[in-house]
């Protein structure tokens, strides 16, 4: 092995890692320390991706392999027809559980000269984004592109790119014949789900909770928002996977921050519905996904409103599980209540979100009003049409109607802007000048209603 290149060893061409030929580059520093001193108990270096969550295993093997594995290695792949290598630096994010539902993100920095850096990425802060997709799926990259394209055509879109993430380069590996991936599928033909490794180089984002003050987080959820809409009215794409962990925030080089929807890796085109086992409706983040999404005979279609619903249960569980500057609630030792939505199953985040909908909630207040309304409304409408007959049917035709995509114009990204510009009583930043028309019109109208009603 240790005379074996990384090439031929490699699961992945151009990729180069240290541990490929020596795997003794797979302990980390502390267990190499304990192996060193003499008497102590002998340490196994395990294979990358060993399991390591088992009670009492992560004391005996803490952190194999080790999270710096990657650190050092390099990959070379095809950027602007020459070839570009880039060396890893720390894991930021490593998936778990499925297959496919994942993205490893890894610090990178340019090796385009034998110095180091000279190109244009010289200063920025960047970092390979890996995922192991289905190959019937659309590549993240694909709808960041299709952002891209409709913001070139019209600066007016402008304002979106600081919510977005920036893609510089991209590449596939597909598995062909002779590999695993290629075995498996000799072996089960169509019943075998095929999939590419998709890898992007992108900007550098930061944790939500690398913000410091409520205001900020109010900003960057309200950025996030509006950013949601424009890609959904704009791009026609629905992002299917609003959690804490998606959004983002860009720190501009003046300081300023900005929120940004991430992660397109579940996204779908609105207008072009693909009928993969991957594009199932029941998808997301599960203590964020809509209520509805949680039952298993629910067959879709996933609307705007899902992850609008989404949002809610995103700030809520911000603002209840987290305080600033980003640390999580500690009272008395005991979890939260909503602690227990990060390890609940469906069947309890269901009936725990109906309960959240239906009951009267202190704050949030406007949003959960409009969802519960919403449902109200949507029940209402359903036991209506089970108990008239044809004729009465006839008459009632023109009321009897129901908007599902919006609840009948409950839940809707007006009513989202309406509740997210302000924060205690002093605007927000509204990015677009559409929405913030929009605004301006719902503050003059606000005013004058308050000014007849007197409160
Ligand atoms: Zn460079």
């Amino acid at each position: 092995m240790y005379r074996t290149s990384p090439e031929t060893l490699g699961i992945i061409s151009n990729f180069d890692a240290p541990f490929m030929c020596d795997p003794a580059t797979l302990l980390n520093s502390e267990i190499k320390e304990k192996a060193a001193q003499p008497g102590k108990e002998k340490t196994v270096a395990l294979p990358p991706g060993a399991k390591t969550e088992t009670a009492g295993h992560d004391k005996l093997f803490p952190q194999v392999p080790s999270k710096d594995i990657l650190h050092g290695c390099t990959y070379t792949f095809e950027y602007k027809d020459k070839s570009r290598k880039v060396k890893f630096g720390k894991v930021l994010f490593r998936p778990h559980g499925i297959l496919g539902r994942g993205t490893l993100v890894v610090e990178v920095t340019c090796c385009c000269n034998d110095d180091g850096c000279a190109c244009a990425w010289k200063d920025l802060d960047l970092v390979m984004k890996l995922s192991f997709a289905s190959n019937t799926r659309d590549p993240e990259v694909t709808f960041i592109q299709e952002c891209m394209d409709i913001v070139a055509r019209d600066p007016a879109h402008n304002w979106v790119l600081n919510h977005l993430p920036e893609v510089h380069a991209t590449f596939s590996i597909p598995f062909g014949p002779g590999t695993v991936q290629g075995r498996l599928k000799e072996e089960f033909g169509d019943d075998y789900e095929e999939r590419e490794l998709h890898g992007s180089i992108q900007s550098r984002l930061y944790e939500l909770m690398s913000l410091e003050t409520s205001r900020e987080f109010g900003q960057a959820i309200y950025d996030i928002v509006q950013c949601h809409e424009w890609v959904h009215e704009h791009a026609r794409i629905l992002h299917r996977d609003i959690s804490l962990k998606n959004m983002m925030v860009r720190r501009a080089s003046d300081g300023t921050k900005f929120g940004v929807l991430n992660d397109f890796d579940l996204a779908l085109f609105v207008d072009r519905p693909k009928a993969s086992p991957t594009s199932n409706h029941r998808t997301g983040t599960r203590p964020f996904m809509a209520h509805e999404q949680h039952d298993p005979d629910w067959k879709g279609p996933v609307l705007a409103r899902h992850d609008l619903e989404s949002f809610f249960y995103a700030t809520l569980l911000l603002s209840c599980i987290y305080e600033k500057p980003g640390g999580k609630v500690v009272s008395s030792g005991a979890k939260t209540h909503y602690d227990t939505w990060l390890e609940s199953g469906d069947d309890s985040l269901s009936s725990q979100k109906i309960r959240l909908l239906h009951k009267k909630h202190p704050w949030l207040r406007r949003i959960q009003w409009a969802l519960r309304f919403g449902f109200v409304g949507r029940e209402y409408f359903e036991v209506l049409s089970d108990e008239v007959d044809e004729d009465q049917m006839h008459e009632l035709n023109k009321k009897l109607t129901f908007d599902d995509k919006t609840l009948n114009g409950k839940v809707t990204y007006d009513m989202m802007i309406m509740t997210m510009y302000t924060f205690n009583e002093v605007d927000l930043v509204t990015r677009s000048s559409k929405r913030q028309a929009f605004v301006d019109q719902f503050r003059l109208k606000w005013e004058s209603q308050r000014k007849t009603r007197g409160f």
